[in-house]
């Protein structure tokens, strides 16, 4: 007889088990449904369970989470937040080399401005057209790129450039006024020579970074030119950069342009309407 009441009471006892369970079942649906309805994210929900409920669920959370911070550490690299702008400008073309510096520049989607001499363009007026084509701006660099004969005068100067300016329009039907004075102003442009080429609508560029790379070989001049640019960064300055179109710097110039991209720089060309950088005079221009 006890065993019997023992048997019926152990029966209950597993029937009153397997109500509860699904009544909590149930309660659990009805929680998942009030969730949505209050505007709760079912998923996130779901996910901080499954969290909970699986460590290597969290390991693979814990494993992603890294993988975006290593990843924003390094967009901070070439950030577009923080823009940094630079001038890559080169002297003394058209020459052969010309087209290399092109080529290189349009690999890496690099934009510049190219200060010609009046004979080069005469004599590569293909390359200078190239230059136009692909996006980049163009500069006066006078006739003679002697410093006896250009700044013999000021009249001499203003001919110089008016000489190239008319040959670059004639090749590309651009007017540009950008001119840059062989060896730069300093010292050899007096204010009085400035006044006539300013007078005349000429719009004068010096550089702030001196590559150096007429006396320098192989990839020297990259590391001259990047040294400088740090410390230009670190004033707030924007870089404008003077090269030539020489072999060697069209050899080594992908280099420089990897620096620039990796560390978030933005090459832009020189316009009409920026206001021109000039060496400051201190008393040394006569
Ligand atoms: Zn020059």
């Amino acid at each position: 007889m006890n065993k019997l009441k023992l048997f019926i009471f152990l029966v209950c006892l597993v029937i009153c088990s397997a109500c509860h369970s699904e009544i909590d079942h149930n309660h659990v649906g009805l929680k998942g449904k009030d969730g949505v309805v209050k505007g709760q994210n079912p998923e996130s929900e779901a996910d901080n369970k499954a969290s909970k409920a699986n460590p290597k669920y969290r390991d693979l959370q814990e494993s992603q989470k890294t993988e975006f911070e290593m990843s924003q550490e390094n967009n901070e690299l070439v950030s577009p937040n923080i823009e940094k702008t630079v001038y890559l400008t080169f002297d003394d073309g058209p020459t052969s080399a010309t087209t290399d510096i092109l080529d290189t520049l349009h690999q890496f989607n690099a934009k510049a401005t190219f200060f010609m001499l009046e004979p080069s363009m005469r004599e590569l007026p293909k390359v200078v057209d190239k230059i136009v084509e692909e996006g980049h701006a163009v500069g006066l660099h006078g006739v003679t790129h002697d410093k006896n004969q250009f700044y013999q005068s000021a009249q001499s100067a203003l001919e110089e450039m008016t000489t190239a300016q008319k040959t670059l329009l004639d090749i590309t039907g651009i007017r540009s006024n950008l001119i840059r004075t062989p060896y730069g102003s300093v010292p050899y442009l007096s204010e009085s020579y400035r006044q006539v080429l300013d007078s005349n609508g000429f719009k004068l560029w010096d550089w702030n970074v001196d590559s150096s790379d007429w006396s320098l070989s192989n990839d020297e001049y990259v590391d001259t030119v990047i040294s400088q640019i740090e410390e230009l960064v670190n004033a707030g300055v924007a870089p404008i950069i003077l090269m030539h179109d020489i072999p060697n710097t069209a050899s080594h110039l992908s280099i420089l342009l990897t620096y620039l991209s990796k560390h978030g720089f933005q090459t832009k060309i020189i316009e009409e309407n920026l206001q021109p950088y000039n060496f400051n005079c201190y008393q040394r221009c006569h």
